[in-house]
């Protein structure tokens, strides 16, 4: 009864100004990402994609995480408002969409959720967006560089704080998207012995996560034509755009290096190359497991929710 009473004193809180907004959500979090992660169990139940077992409740709560952290932008803009009446039409709105990203099962496979770690983590952070170059076909910054065809102001722009990406951001994708060490080193293992299976793996899996986070880019940002390619190479415009959409856009990044190859001798067209962690100068980036090991063995990620782009 008791229990009763205090969720429907949290559900009529109303906040009138953004600060207060602000204040009411950081005091709830905990709360608020419970209620979320709630949602995603029942949708999950009802749509016959769930388990009772740790990588459902991990796929859960990591869930849970990316939704409460896109209200925790988008609710500023709704006051005045009920925080919690405003997650569950948020959350249910999102859930209801032609095509929400229902997580397929393969995504649950250490390779499906490197992928989608990576390329959801893209989404907010420039420095992980120049990153999937790397990660995803093996260019370097030198090779992205000429195949972007930036000049020296803009590659300066998107690469000045790179070297976070190595030292932060990588690893906070990896704790966000749930891999542990252990399965980084399996999915090297089946990248050593199976190359073409993981590469074909890859290529599937990657059409649906591209496809789902394309959805965040700017409206502007859609895929263009050849010839609308072409136009803007040769006319030097629209630098944001390539950086936003061909690090995301497999498809189209094929075609403008195919249009351009003539000259980018010396880099071999974009093929699927993973590359698990981050090129260090000559060195491995080891994982530091953030990890805590529970009585089943199973990990628990490390709870944060942060705003910065590291
Ligand atoms: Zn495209």
């Amino acid at each position: 009864m008791a229990e009763r009473q205090v969720l429907s004193t949290k559900l009529s809180i109303l906040a009138t100004s953004v600060d207060e907004f602000d204040c009411l959500v950081a005091e709830t979090l905990p709360d608020l990402l419970d209620r979320a992660t709630d949602h995603l169990r029942r949708f999950l139940r009802e749509t016959g994609q769930w388990a009772d077992d740790i990588s459902h409740e991990k796929l859960a709560l990591r869930w849970g995480y990316e939704l409460l952290e896109r209200f925790l932008v988008w609710g500023r803009n709704e006051v005045p408002c009920r925080p919690y009446f405003l997650l569950d039409s948020f959350i249910a709105r999102y859930l209801s969409q032609p095509e929400p990203f229902c997580y397929h099962k393969d995504l649950l496979t250490p390779l499906g959720r490197f992928l989608d770690g990576v390329t959801a983590r893209a989404v907010l952070s420039r420095d992980a967006l120049m990153a999937l170059f790397y990660h995803l076909y093996g260019f370097g910054q030198g090779q992205v560089v000429r195949i972007l065809d930036l000049g020296p102001t803009e590659s300066q722009r998107v690469y000045k704080n790179f070297e976070r990406w190595r030292r932060a951001g990588w690893q906070r994708a990896m704790i966000e998207s749930g891999m542990t060490d252990s399965e980084l080193l399996q999915i090297e293992d089946q990248k050593r012995r199976h190359s073409e299976q993981i590469i074909a793996e890859a290529d599937r899996l990657l059409r649906a996560v591209q496809d789902h986070y394309r959805k965040s880019e700017p409206d502007h940002f859609r895929c263009l034509t050849r010839q609308q390619w072409a136009h803007m190479f040769q006319e030097g415009y629209g630098y944001d755009y390539r950086v936003w959409h061909l690090a995301l856009c497999r498809e189209c990044l094929v075609v403008t290096y195919d249009l351009r190859q003539d000259g980018l001798a010396g880099i071999p067209a974009p093929r699927i190359d993973l590359q698990f962690r981050p090129l260090s100068k000559g060195r491995i980036v080891s994982f530091i497991m953030k990890y805590r090991e529970d009585g089943n063995g199973a990990g628990r990620p490390t709870q944060r929710l942060s705003r910065t782009s590291a």
